[in-house]
């Protein structure tokens, strides 16, 4: 009953045999490699857009903190999602690749800015001349960090008022997959069709045992990356390895079969809260994620029983056993239905 998050499973094992075929003799470094070539022209063809630019890198924080740092001066502000990954949980990452950027925070609901909170973010920023930053990029993460899905009207408003401002605009596609899956549309309409300048495509949590693939739309800024990655330390010498994981990723659609597994998992888990006597789901649960407060004493009793998750404000020590926690549980590939079965008879 694994539910901390889609980080903690396994690595899909056609990727570790992928690792294994990769490892046979010699191979140029640093991407030169023809493993790498056949990839960028893979994720070419996914997104219909044979003129962008790929590269790959090993954390999502470095493929968002490269990409916005590319196109942010020192002295913009970057516009994000109060509850985003790069305003939570990079520990500052993205101000520190450039260069002493700010973030603005934008008000979210269900893990989503609107169209009009975002309009009075940015019209509240580059008001004070030199004094005061100036509007760097608009940052928003699909799916979101509370596992709602943007539609594409939802993407294209969203990035609509950042182009009346002619700012650039950045996709966190840690969950990519989940969110397509969930979706039904094509990479394309997700992306540069809706207005997505730059994407961190995610791998980690879809079953790569550590890829991510930093794309640029716009491949104008292409060398500043690459100088960036590698000043960064994170241009990786043996990189066959890291694209021979993302090739058996694309290949024969492994990375939305292991997508559509992991999101079939949570609307399981969905289905028993929903039933579940003193539970409520808190947002609408969309891709791989769920966030739902349950009762401190049903909390103990799953934990007793071995399962795993995040409780996310609250305490299980001290309080009313009635008092109600709320909590994180996410699925991932992987997921067993009788580990669901088992977690759902609990609850
Ligand atoms: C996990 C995650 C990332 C990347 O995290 P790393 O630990 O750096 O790989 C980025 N964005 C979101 C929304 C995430 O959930």
């Amino acid at each position: 009953m694994h539910y901390a998050s889609d980080n903690t499973g396994p690595v899909h094992p056609k990727v570790m045999e992928a690792l294994l075929r990769a490892n046979e003799g010699y191979a140029p470094a640093y991407g030169a490699e023809a493993l790498t070539r056949e990839v960028t022209n893979q994720i070419r063809e996914i997104f219909e857009a044979p003129d962008a630019v790929v590269h790959l890198v090993a954390t999502g924080t470095a493929a968002n903190s490269l990409l916005l740092a590319s196109h942010t001066a020192p002295w913009d502000t970057i516009f994000c999602s109060r509850v985003s990954h790069i305003h939570e949980d990079e520990c500052n990452a993205p101000e520190f690749y450039c260069g002493g950027a700010k973030l603005t925070l934008v008000p979210t609901e269900d893990g989503k800015m609107s169209p009009a909170g975002l309009r009075a973010a940015i019209e509240a920023e580059e008001t004070r001349g030199v004094h005061g930053p100036q509007r760097g990029p608009v940052s928003l993460t699909q799916a979101t960090e509370k596992g709602t899905v943007h539609t594409l009207e939802e993407l294209c408003a969203l990035t609509e008022v950042a182009r009346e401002f002619r700012l650039r605009t950045h996709m966190d596609g840690a969950r990519f997959a989940n969110a397509l899956s969930t979706l039904g549309c094509s990479p394309a309409e997700m992306t540069w069709k809706a207005g997505i300048d730059m994407l961190s495509f995610g791998g980690t949590k879809n079953g790569l045992m550590g890829v991510e693939a930093a794309i640029l739309f716009d491949p104008a800024r292409d060398t500043e990356f690459q100088l960036r990655r590698k000043r960064g330390a994170h241009l990786f010498s043996k990189h066959r390895y890291l694209a021979a994981q993302m090739q058996a990723y694309l290949t024969d659609n492994l990375w939305l079969d292991m997508a559509a597994a992991a999101n079939a998992a949570c609307q399981n888990l969905a289905d028993g809260f929903r039933e579940a006597p003193g539970a409520n789901l808190m947002y609408r649960p969309e891709a791989n994620i769920l966030f739902a407060r349950l009762p401190r004493s049903t909390h103990r009793r799953l934990f007793a029983a071995g399962a795993e998750y995040h409780l996310w404000n609250g305490y299980l020590e001290s309080g009313a056993e009635d008092e109600r926690i709320a909590a994180r549980f996410v699925t991932d590939w992987s997921a067993n239905p009788s580990d669901t079965e088992r977690f759902l008879s609990l609850l």
